[in-house]
């Protein structure tokens, strides 16, 4: 059989394979997740909350398994791995609560011998394809609404690290989920994409990645007329106002940026200073910067890791290179690390102009790219000015700038005095080329479900 080599990015050793299947046997495994969709969708949703729970426990009780798995093939380090698989686990146990409270409605009729009611049916066989960044996360925030809602789901994950993704699909079977209902297929991406795509009986498609390949599924999904959902790219602004705390401004950055390598897609990609506290950030920012060790994520403090592959280690060596030619100044890092590999040093860049490519590029690295700002009106217009629109950060001990920011800033996001974002509780996703649709909060299952109304004529009630 043939086989996808998986890599640790930390050692560079060949931790384990998996299958690379062929055109037949995805459709195989479609053809399961279609014809398991009668039997779950009818499901009590309570019997659906007990097997997601289920699930939920059989993980919990091997968390220390998984997160040594996760840092294995993805890279970050042991502390956000366990975080990752904490918040991954609160999609879990949020979606078997939100499965028995799918609530419809009844609407006063127009009908003086009628009655309306609305009904949320679960849309039918999904499918689902996940990056390499959120190994765990990113499966279980899809899988979980689908499944709470009565869909079926099979997931294509990312090819540099699809283990986590298997072992979840094992715990999965461990826990009771049936056979097709939750499908795993691992492969050629573009033959997979084409086979999700292309079968009509896939009502819906959960997609996070690039924004380059949520458009090719996009025009791919038009013939079947397909509801998508697109967590895509990011050009994150992280804007710190010199009325702000300064000290926990560089916190919330530096926390921001390089978790996961800065290979996130919230990770913040334009940091505005105000021009009167920008040296005091630099000073801070370098400090707190200097402190942070590089290394090999099997450690128990915070590290920065590896990049995941070769590839993005020459993406971002080239970005910076440019932007040292566009006259930016690297003041911090700005070169593969003294250990080598795929270990990439955290990087200060000041000096920027919005005309340098980088304003308009999605760094994936853990590259600091600092600008500075005169006015709240002139960061607010620079900081729209992105085709991304998925999250916006600002500091400011201003409520009414605060209100303003979450008024005027075009994101799904808007993250105010805290670096942090994500929890299954609330509606994560994006707007512009950053996508549609959310995941997590009672909004997320909103899109496994089509909305029905029925009219129950001729009841004489006059
Ligand atoms: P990517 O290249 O778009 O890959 C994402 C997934 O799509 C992978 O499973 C990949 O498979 C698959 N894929 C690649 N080509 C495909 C094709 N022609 N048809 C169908 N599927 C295909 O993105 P990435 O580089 O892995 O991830 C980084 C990007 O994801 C960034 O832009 C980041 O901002 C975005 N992202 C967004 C969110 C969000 O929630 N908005 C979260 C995380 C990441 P292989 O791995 O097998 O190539």
């Amino acid at each position: 059989m043939e086989t996808i080599k998986v890599y640790n990015p930390s050692t560079g050793n060949l931790i384990d394979e998996c299958a690379n299947l062929s055109e037949q046997e995805v459709k195989i495994a479609v053809d399961l997740t279609v014809n398991a969709f009668p039997s779950w969708s009818k499901k009590l949703a309570a019997e659906r909350s007990v097997l997601l729970r289920q699930w939920h426990d059989l993980i919990k009780a091997d968390k220390e398994v998984f997160a040594e798995l996760l840092t294995a093939e993805n890279g970050k380090c042991l502390s956000e791995s366990r975080g990752e698989i904490d918040y991954g686990l609160g999609f879990i146990e949020w979606y078997a609560e939100e499965a028995k409270r799918l609530y419809g409605d009844t609407i006063p009729t127009h009908d003086p011998n009628g009655a309306v009611i609305v009904t949320k049916n679960p849309i039918g066989p999904t499918a689902a394809i996940t990056p390499w960044n959120f190994p765990f996360m990113m499966i279980t925030r899809k899988i979980a609404t689908a499944l709470a809602a009565g869909c079926t789901m099979i997931i294509k994950p990312a090819e540099d690290t699809p283990l986590t993704a298997i072992k979840l699909l094992a715990y999965a079977r461990k826990a009771g989920i049936p056979e097709g209902v939750f499908e795993l297929v691992t492969g050629d991406p573009k033959m997979i994409g084409q086979i999700f795509t292309a079968d009509a009986r896939i009502r819906k498609i959960s997609f996070t990645g690039s924004t380059q390949i949520g458009k090719l599924l996009a025009e791919q999904s038009a013939a079947t007329l397909k509801k998508l959902t697109m967590e895509l790219g990011g050009n994150a602004p992280f804007i710190i106002f010199d009325d702000a705390n300064i000290e926990n401004a560089v916190k919330g950055l530096v926390s921001a940026k390089l978790r996961n390598s800065g290979q996130v897609c919230i990770s913040p990609n334009r940091i505005y200073v105000q021009q009167t506290c920008y040296d005091q950030v630099i000073a801070l920012l370098k400090a707190s910067v200097s402190q942070i060790r590089v290394d090999d994520g099997l450690q128990e403090e915070f590290v920065v890791g590896p990049l995941i592959n070769q590839k993005a280690i020459d993406k971002v060596q080239a970005l910076i290179s440019t932007t040292v030619k566009q006259g930016a100044k690297v003041i911090y890092g700005g070169k593969v690390h003294a250990k080598g590999g795929l270990f990439y040093e955290p990087t200060i860049l000041t000096e920027l102009t919005d005309d340098m490519d980088i304003n308009q590029t999605e760094i994936f690295g853990p590259v600091c790219a600092v600008y500075s700002f005169d006015n709240e009106e002139e960061v607010i217009a620079r900081a729209n000015h992105t085709e991304y629109g998925l999250v916006a950060y600002a500091y400011t001990e201003s409520l009414g700038r605060a209100f303003r920011l979450s008024q005027r800033i075009e994101s799904g996001m808007v993250i105010l005095n805290s670096g942090s974002v994500g929890t299954a509780s609330v509606p994560f996703g994006g707007i512009k080329e950053s996508g549609y649709g959310r995941e997590g909060s009672y909004y997320g299952i909103e899109e496994y479900v089509e909305v029905k109304y029925t009219l129950f004529s001729g009841l004489k009630l006059q």
